[in-house]
Formats: C-alpha cells, sequence, structure tokens
C-alpha cells in the first residue's frame, strides 16, 4: 500500500509545518518563505 505521496509536499518552517499541492508549490515556498512567513512565525505584513 502506497503512503500518501500527496503529502510529501510539506515543508518546516519557523516550527510551522506547511503542506502543498505540488513539488513547485513547495519549492517557490521555499525559495521565498520570508514573503510568506516572518521568521518568528507570525503572518507577514504585507
Ligand atoms: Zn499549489
Amino acid at each position: 500500500m502506497e503512503v500518501g505521496e500527496r503529502l510529501t509536499f510539506r515543508a518546516t518552517f519557523a516550527a510551522h509545518e506547511y503542506f502543498f499541492c505540488s513539488k513547485e508549490c513547495r519549492e517557490q515556498f521555499i525559495a521565498s518563505s520570508e514573503e510568506y512567513v516572518a521568521p518568528d512565525g507570525t503572518a507577514p505584513r504585507r
């Protein structure tokens, strides 16, 4: 039985775990994670 390959599209950033719909979305998040979440885990200000 294959175990949820879809769930492999995830990343941990600032002690939070994020899930993505695709490898591309995950890599885009990692490449610009500062724009999504501040280093302390709070929401971005813009
Ligand atoms: Zn996506």
